[in-house]
Formats: C-alpha cells, sequence, structure tokens
C-alpha cells in the first residue's frame, strides 16, 4: 500500500509521530493508501524550512521565479493522466472531470499567477504639497495554505501560485480526506527546481496540523478554504496575532429563475449547477428559486434531466456523476434527506443511497435529490449540505425572492435566469453574495476578485487581489522641494 509522506525542504519525511492514518477511496469504500499522521514538531520543521528560504527566494528576480512557475505548470500538465486518476480515486469525483477541469485548473493557476505577477506594480501620487508618494509592495515571509477536499489540487494551486509568485516561501496543508496530488505536487515541485524549502507541504488533520500551523508566530498570512466553522475557529484562534487572513468558506447559493428567461438554457445550467461534483461545490445552486407561472414546467423537466444523470464508476469515461468524498459526508448528506422529510418536503427524485454493484458496493454514493414543498426558513434550506441535494421553491415577485434568497448567512454566490437587463442589475445589485452569475453559472475569470459576503467569506481571492493578498504595502513620501 502506498505511503503518502511530507515534504519538508525539498524532501520526503516520516511524520515525527512515525503514525499513519488510512486513506479511503470513496467509490470501493477501501483503504488504498496511507497519510502521515503529522503534528506540531512536523509543521515547526516545515515552518524553519520556509523561513530560512525566503530571503534568497523574496531576493529571486521576477523573471527566475516566474520561469519555475511555468515549469511547474509544465510538470503538472505532463502528469494529466496520473494526476486525474489520483484526484479520481481519492475524491470519487468522474475521472473525465478530474481530466477536463480540476487538473488543468491547476496548471493554469501557476501559469495565471506567472503572468500576472510581471503586471502587479505599485502607484505613484503627485500630491499638492510637494510630495510624491510611492507604494511598494514586499512578501510577507511564511504563509499557510490551507484547503478542503471537494477540488483538491485546484484550490491547492489557487492559493500556492500566488503565494510563491510575490516572493513569499510555503507551508501548505492540503484535506486529510484527499491528500493524494498534493503529494504529487511536491515531485513537480522538485523537477521544477524550486529550491528546497520554498514550499513545504505536509499532512495530517486539522487539529493536529491546520491547527498549530495557523496559530504559529512565524506564519504572517493564512490563506484558507473550507467550512464555515473551521473558518471561525481560525479567525478567533488567532485574532490576538493580527495577521493577514483569506478565508473562503461554505454557501447555501440561490438560483433566481423569472419566468421570461431563455428556459431551456435556465433548466439544463441549473442541473449542472446543482450536481457537479456530486453537489460539492461552494459554488453549486442548491437553493432554486422558480417564478410560478413558470413553476410546473421548470420541476417537470428539471426531474427529468435530473434522471438522466449518469451515476456510476468515476473509472469510466461516461459517468457523470460519482460517488461522495466520504462516508461521514455520505451520512450527513443523508441525514439532510431524512431532515427535509421530517420538514415536510416532498422527494420528486433520488432521496436514498445508490447502491451499486461489485466493486462499487461499498461505495459512497447517493442518488441526486430534488425536493419541493419545504418553506425557505427551514433547515434543509438554511444549512450547507454540500451534496446532491437541491430544493425547488416557487415566487411572485422581485421583493419576495429577494427576501428568500438573503435569508442565509451565507453569502457566496447566485445566479438569475432573466432577459430582462434592468431587472437583472437590479437583482444583482440587491443580492448578498461575492459573485453574481447573470445567464450563466461558474464561469470564471482568473483576473476577477472571488470570495464571498457574509458567514462565507472574509477578504478576496483571484487576480490581483491574491498578490495583494500575499504582500505588504508600504507608501513612500518624498519631499520634492
Ligand atoms: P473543513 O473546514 O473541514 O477543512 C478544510 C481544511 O481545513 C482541511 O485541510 C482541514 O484539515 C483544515 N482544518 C480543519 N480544522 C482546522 C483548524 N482548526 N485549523 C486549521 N485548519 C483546519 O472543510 P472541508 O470539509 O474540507 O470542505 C468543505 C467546505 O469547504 C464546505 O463548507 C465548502 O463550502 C467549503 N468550500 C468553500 C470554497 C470557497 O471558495 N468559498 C471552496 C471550496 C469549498
Amino acid at each position: 500500500m502506498q505511503k503518502i509522506r511530507n515534504f519538508i525542504r525539498g524532501e520526503w519525511a516520516e511524520p515525527a509521530s512515525g503514525q499513519y492514518v488510512d486513506n479511503f477511496n470513496p467509490s470501493r469504500g477501501t483503504v488504498y493508501s496511507w497519510i502521515p499522521r503529522s503534528n506540531s514538531q512536523d509543521v515547526e520543521l516545515a515552518i524553519t524550512a520556509a523561513e530560512e528560504a525566503f530571503p534568497a527566494w523574496s531576493q529571486t528576480s521576477v523573471e527566475k521565479r516566474v520561469a519555475i512557475l511555468r515549469k511547474m505548470a509544465a510538470g503538472i500538465l505532463t502528469r494529466l493522466d496520473s494526476l486525474a486518476l489520483a484526484e479520481s480515486q481519492d475524491n470519487g469525483k468522474p475521472i473525465s472531470v478530474a481530466k477536463s477541469v480540476d487538473i488543468p485548473r491547476s496548471a493554469r493557476n501557476f501559469e495565471f499567477f506567472a503572468d500576472a505577477v510581471t503586471q502587479f506594480h505599485g502607484e505613484t501620487f503627485m500630491s499638492d504639497n510637494g510630495t510624491m508618494n510611492y507604494t511598494d509592495h514586499s512578501a510577507l515571509g511564511v504563509v499557510a495554505c490551507i484547503s478542503p477536499w471537494n477540488l483538491p489540487l485546484y484550490l491547492l494551486t489557487w492559493k500556492i501560485a500566488p503565494a510563491l509568485a510575490m516572493g513569499n516561501t510555503v507551508v501548505a496543508k492540503p484535506s486529510e480526506v484527499t491528500p493524494m496530488t498534493a503529494f504529487i505536487l511536491g515531485e513537480v515541485a522538485q523537477e521544477a527546481g524550486l529550491p528546497a524549502g520554498v514550499l513545504n507541504i505536509i499532512h495530517g488533520t486539522g487539529p493536529e496540523v491546520g491547527d498549530p500551523l495557523v496559530k504559529h508566530p512565524k506564519i504572517k498570512a493564512v490563506s484558507f478554504t473550507g467550512s464555515t466553522a473551521t473558518g471561525r475557529s481560525i479567525a478567533s484562534g488567532t485574532a490576538h496575532q493580527f495577521k493577514k487572513l483569506a478565508l473562503e468558506m461554505g454557501g447555501k447559493n440561490p438560483n433566481i429563475v423569472f419566468a421570461d428567461c431563455d428556459r431551456e438554457k435556465a433548466i439544463s445550467e441549473s442541473v449542472r449547477a446543482a450536481f457537479s461534483n456530486q453537489g460539492q461545490i461552494c459554488l453549486c445552486g442548491s437553493r432554486i428559486f422558480i417564478e410560478r407561472p413558470f413553476y410546473e414546467e421548470f420541476r417537470k423537466k428539471f426531474v427529468e434531466q435530473v434522471e438522466k444523470i449518469k451515476l456510476g464508476d468515476p473509472m469510466l469515461a461516461d459517468t457523470q456523476m460519482g460517488a461522495l468524498v466520504s462516508k461521514s459526508h455520505m451520512e450527513k448528506v443523508l441525514s439532510y434527506i431524512e431532515l427535509a422529510k421530517i420538514e415536510g418536503g416532498k422527494i420528486l427524485t433520488g432521496g436514498c443511497r445508490a447502491l451499486m454493484t461489485g466493486e462499487l458496493s461499498e461505495g459512497y454514493f447517493v442518488q441526486p435529490t430534488v425536493v419541493e414543498n419545504l418553506d425557505f426558513r427551514c433547515r434543509v434550506n438554511q444549512e450547507e449540505i454540500f451534496g446532491p441535494v437541491v430544493t425547488l421553491t416557487p415566487f411572485d415577485s422581485e421583493e419576495q425572492v429577494l427576501e428568500m434568497a438573503n435569508s442565509t448567512v451565507y453569502g457566496l454566490a447566485a445566479s438569475v435566469w432573466t432577459t430582462n437587463l434592468q431587472r437583472a442589475h437590479r437583482m444583482a445589485k440587491k443580492i448578498d453574495s461575492g459573485i453574481v452569475w447573470i445567464n450563466c453559472w461558474m464561469l470564471r475569470d482568473l483576473r476577477t476578485p472571488f470570495g464571498g459576503m457574509k458567514e462565507s467569506g472574509m477578504g478576496r481571492e483571484g487576480g490581483m487581489e491574491a498578490l495583494k493578498f500575499f504582500s505588504e504595502v508600504k507608501n513612500i513620501c518624498i519631499a520634492m522641494q
């Protein structure tokens, strides 16, 4: 059985504890590798390595840093097949999705920030009082990058790439549920010639690795993506240290469909928005609000399309939906389906664990599930399920749907479907979320600010926002006379 190891100072390291924990293949329900059970001693070693690597890396020319980032992108693409296989085995997602989305985007993250950092610059201000001010951005030092299991390499590299581009050194902690592609990233870094200690990757649990990492006084900034509960614990646990935090957290995103929309497109894209990656994307539209004149037609066609989704072995090329990431997550999702029934919901399709045969019989598969007849204030409509469960709710006016859309503690993303331009702008302005898609879902431009409002996020990632986050700005004022 394969043993994953930590990556410290450019080398593979056993955990200080000498212990390993099981890593599951969720579509088989079996253990297929072991993850280091690291602790604060491993974190200390990684931070020391990163601290010692910082002076040289932060003074390396942008040109040289960019060349290494590009080699990392190329190294990921060279391993497209093996990384896609690893991501699919670790996470349960269809291999076709890992191959067409997760892994190419991970390479793109390095390419994008390699380009972006060459365009990054300060500002100058010629002032009335006879001074000139200019701003200077410098790297922070050692930063922590912590990522979740739903888009493992995609989100980890989305943090590591801008941090390295700006000249920081990194201690990364991937999710303990999906560690394999982060393990392979160490190999990519070695091959690309990234100097030892510039990127360190420590595997293990949140309490045993993440917690001591974020609280360590030498960590200057934490870029975290994960649940709101963990984000809250990081914010409160580090508040007295005033370190920089970027927290990308949970969502319960509204998908608002007006009767005047392009109906066929709204239905098929709403299916995609609900069930992509088994509904395990923070941006999934899990609460669908449909204007009443369109409700019956939408419900019928939506359910018909959901029932055609091909659920099956993630390793097969034509599979559209794979397994949920873990047994405990599957149990959580199933418990919300039971709650939906208790809260008065009517299950229109799905509603159960999907029982598979052969190799997949122990896998964590849940049928894509559509529920209607729930109050917008009930728990199923307020709490993040993060699985293949979606609710349908009719509405009668813009005011009413805005109240329902904005009623949760979250504010990450929203979609609005309408051909009325004024209404589209009006809704976009009034919805409480960091991203509003009009007549589309999850079309991303990496230059745009990404993040959430309310309990979905603090700070923004993406484009220049990420480069600003991973740097300290200083204003220099010169008397000109
Ligand atoms: P999680 O919060 O359980 O774990 C995320 C990461 O934090 C893991 O690496 C984990 O080990 C680590 N961690 C756990 N406790 C920690 C602690 N006390 N200190 C430091 N690190 C700790 O989240 P998850 O279950 O892996 O991911 C699912 C969640 O991620 C969902 O809520 C989803 O909405 C969210 N998510 C948000 C975005 C976004 O961009 N807003 C993107 C993807 C996923």
